[in-house]
């Protein structure tokens, strides 16, 4: 049975240190977070920016493509001008020709105008990236002093579940059983010690001296019957 409380007593120190190991790992994710927090926003900004810049070039095709067919329509007008048998005819294509004219360098203002957007933003798609890779490197060897510090913390973590399954495995089924369920419990308390006046050490019941003295003998596990925990005394 000493046996048996000793490794109890170990299993909840054990429990008591992965609380802290846990604590340990979960104290690095807002840090990251933080550190991470501009990098994510200069990421979307760009990511914003190569989208309107896509959307710009696109439409500078557009217009292009239609100030081409204009070109190729004024082509046609200016053939149906030379072959005008009569005035009416020649002025009909004059209109047209005129027309057509206009809309085209409409068409070239339009495709001018966009292509001095399109040169500001490509000017701010680089100015943008050059920031985000600035505070990438900036922030690279702060980061990796985290993320080494947690994955630090979490082999520790790690070690201790090993430790805390091997003495668990070897407490007989009984005392496993016990020591899972108080353990798992709300308090995570599965252990506290008799008080030198009798009472559990955890919730201050008064324990019955009959009981106060077997648990004192060790010679079985007791629990406090009103709050559960194992007793034990500390010789
Ligand atoms: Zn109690």
């Amino acid at each position: 049975m000493e046996e048996t409380y000793e490794a109890l007593l170990e299993l909840q120190d054990l429990d008591g240190q992965m609380r802290q190991a846990k604590e340990r790992v979960k104290r690095f994710e807002p840090e990251l977070e933080e550190l991470d927090a501009p990098v994510l926003q200069l990421e979307q900004e760009v990511g914003a920016a190569r989208k309107r810049l896509d959307e710009q070039k696109t439409e500078l095709r557009r217009l292009e493509r239609a100030a081409q067919d204009k070109r190729a329509q004024l082509q046609k007008y200016q053939e149906h001008l030379e072959r005008a048998r009569n005035a009416r005819e020649e002025a009909a294509a004059h209109t047209e020709i005129d027309l057509i004219r206009k809309a085209v360098e409409a068409d070239e203002d339009d495709a001018m105008s966009l292509m001095e957007q399109v040169t500001r933003m490509e000017l701010k798609v680089d100015e943008l990236e050059k920031k985000l890779e600035e505070i990438r490197s900036e922030t690279a060897p702060k980061r990796e002093e985290l993320v080494t510090a947690r994955d630090e913390a979490s082999a520790q973590l790690s070690v201790l579940k090993d430790q805390r399954q091997n003495k668990l495995v070897r407490l007989n089924e009984d005392a496993q059983r016990l020591y899972t369920r108080m353990s798992g419990g709300k308090s995570g308390i599965a252990l506290a010690t008799l008080t030198a006046d009798g009472a559990c050490g955890h919730c201050f019941s008064m324990i019955p001296i009959q009981e106060q003295n077997e648990i004192r003998r060790k010679k079985a596990l007791h629990r406090c019957e009103a709050c559960g925990v194992i007793l034990y005394t500390e010789d």
